[in-house]
């Protein structure tokens, strides 16, 4: 926990010490109210949470009177973590009925994609996982020399085929070879080209479809940069038009004090936050608990 707070940092500063601060008034009166929901907006919560989220403390603040500052840190725990949605089930789906577990990884390039599958294939490899990398971002030049590299060091084995190749026979061949040499896990990077809807609906559906002539996918990642706000709100809509959604993981919380994100875009998808980026490092994929996560906030 201390290392969330530590690298939730800005979040804290910008979201719970701001929202602790200004309920400490004494006078709660219209412009607090107003600077109450600001700092939600600010903090990309989301307009229909933020408003939630006010009226909530509207309410309760007025039922509780005189607020001692624990009685304030307590009520604004459980409404934030009530945004949270803290029944999700946010487990990493890696088991299959048979063969390996399929995770593929979309998102637009940039956000962290190959990063956070190296991330992921180092946790399961941690866990005892016998796992194999699919290289099927073929857009970007370095990226399956960086998914290799991670796989080296992780000891994950990577299937690349040749730079510009088809993403879609890349990952056939991941999942081949996985099922081929009994691994636990294949975990698939593809290339989020967004230039066009139809054009990323034709690729990641053909990697789709090509993969699922094997086996059930098991889960489908998206990959969001917390930096990009309304941004990344847009890109997760699109995608998730494309494929089924299967969990969220947002990227870069360490570098922004827009964690509110998390709620606009679980509220976005209907899907759960499973997972968060807190840094460029190795160990910095952690999985997402919703109460550690309002601990940190509000310190
Ligand atoms: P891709 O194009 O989506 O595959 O993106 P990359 O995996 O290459 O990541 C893009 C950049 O973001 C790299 O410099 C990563 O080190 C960085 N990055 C990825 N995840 C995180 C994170 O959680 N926090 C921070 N600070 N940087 C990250």
């Amino acid at each position: 926990l201390v290392r969330l707070r530590t690298r939730l940092s800005r979040s804290q500063n910008a979201l719970g010490k701001g929202l602790l601060t200004l309920l400490s008034r004494e006078h709660l009166d219209e412009d607090t109210w107003e600077e109450i929901e600001d700092t939600l907006l600010t903090a990309d919560v989301g307009v229909q949470p933020t408003q939630e989220l006010v009226d909530r403390l509207r309410e309760r603040v007025k039922v509780l009177g005189t607020r001692t500052p624990d009685e304030l840190r307590a009520l604004l725990r459980e409404e934030l973590l009530q945004l949270l949605v803290p029944e999700f089930d946010r487990s990493v789906n890696t088991e299959a009925l048979e063969g390996p577990g399929i995770v593929m990884v979309v998102g637009v390039n940039g956000t962290g994609k190959t990063t956070t599958t190296g991330k992921l294939a180092r946790v399961l490899v941690a866990d005892g996982k016998n796992v194999v990398l699919g290289a099927a971002d073929t857009f970007r030049a370095a990226a399956a020399d960086q998914l290799q590299t991670w796989g080296e060091r992780v000891g994950a084995r990577t299937v690349r085929g040749p730079e510009g190749g088809d993403p879609a026979s890349i990952a056939f061949d991941s999942v081949k070879e996985g099922i081929e040499e009994g691994a636990d896990v294949v975990l698939i990077d593809t290339a989020g080209r967004l230039h066009t809807k139809t054009g990323l609906m034709d690729e990641l559906g053909k990697v789709k479809r090509v993969v699922e002539k094997h086996a059930p996918l098991d889960e489908i990642l998206l990959v969001l940069d917390a930096t990009t706000g309304q941004n990344g709100l847009v890109q997760a809509r699109v995608f998730a038009e494309v494929v089924d959604i299967t969990g969220i993981v947002l990227t870069k919380l360490d570098g922004t004090a827009k964690g509110g994100i998390v709620i606009a875009v679980q509220r976005e998808l209907g899907v759960p936050v499973k997972l968060i980026g807190l840094g460029e490092g190795p160990d910095d994929l952690a999985p997402f608990e919703a109460e550690a996560f309002v601990d940190a906030l509000i310190g």
